[in-house]
């Protein structure tokens, strides 16, 4: 089983970033970047399968600037056996990255491709789906367990109404939750050696998609600054302003 991950690199959440002066995007100048947590999670996902003897590679694949190669080493040192860069200076939106995610599919043939479920930047939660569309391949979003099969996998979804469990055939595209694994350390060893990894990079306009931008952010605001807490002397004051709050006026 050939295992397909995609990395996104994203701001540091650890980070805060400010929205530029123009309101249509977030300042990343000198912020520490780093692979999207959901993809760090999809790639400990790829590896322990592959650790259990349940696949037998793991490649790493990001979109974006000769930059996301730093995503891509990271998931190298984490265990992945090979990267690819799939580069472009072009703005991508989810369904211009899951088009050329298909190009690289129909390159490699992957078993299964494993995304995470979201990309903590844009949020937009439509990768894994849109791609799993265009290849007409059954999908499982938001896992929080995946158990190879006979032929297949089982994977458990974390959804609103409790636990789902789904069998699917193979090929297939996963969406990892937070609840999935927890990914290991990254060691300075690990790094370096990663170095020596294979990473190739293709540029993105000779796959063939369209990768326009299908829409366009008109405005972009930061959440309110949040208000100063209040401290009251015990609970019977505290449900009585709870209280006080909540009755209508
Ligand atoms: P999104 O639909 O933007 O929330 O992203 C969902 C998932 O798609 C991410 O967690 C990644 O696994 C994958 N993905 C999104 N953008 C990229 C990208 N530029 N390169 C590789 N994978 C990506």
């Amino acid at each position: 089983m050939k295992i397909l991950v995609g990395v996104k690199r994203v701001a540091d959440p650890n980070v805060k970033v400010r929205v530029r002066s123009d309101r249509t995007a977030v300042d990343l100048a000198n912020i520490k970047m780093t692979i999207n947590p959901f993809d760090e999670i999809a790639v400990e996902a790829a590896i322990r399968l592959k650790e259990q003897g349940a696949a037998t590679e793991v490649v790493v694949v990001s979109c974006g600037t000769a930059a996301s190669q730093d995503a891509l080493r990271t998931a190298l040192a984490m265990g992945a056996d090979r990267a690819i860069l799939v580069q472009t200076e072009a703005e991508l939106q989810p369904l211009a990255v899951a088009k050329l995610l298909k190009a690289i599919v129909d390159k490699e043939s992957p078993d299964v491709v494993l995304l995470g479920k979201q990309a903590i930047d844009d949020d937009s939660n439509q990768t894994g789906q849109l791609l799993a569309a265009l290849l007409d391949r059954p999908q499982a979003t938001f896992a929080s367990a995946i158990e190879r099969t006979g032929s297949g996998l089982l994977v458990r979804r974390e959804t609103d109404d409790g636990r789902e469990t789904v069998e699917m055939s193979l090929p297939a595209v996963i969406t990892a939750d937070l609840r999935l694994n927890e990914p290991r350390y990254v060691t300075l060893p690990n790094l370096m050696k990663a170095k020596k990894k294979p990473l190739d990079t293709l540029d993105a306009s000779t796959l063939g998609a369209d990768i326009a931008p299908r829409f366009k952010i008109v405005s972009l605001d930061e959440p309110p600054a949040r208000q100063a807490g209040e401290r009251v002397p015990d609970v019977a004051a505290l449900v009585a302003r709870l209280r006080a709050e909540s009755t209508p006026a």
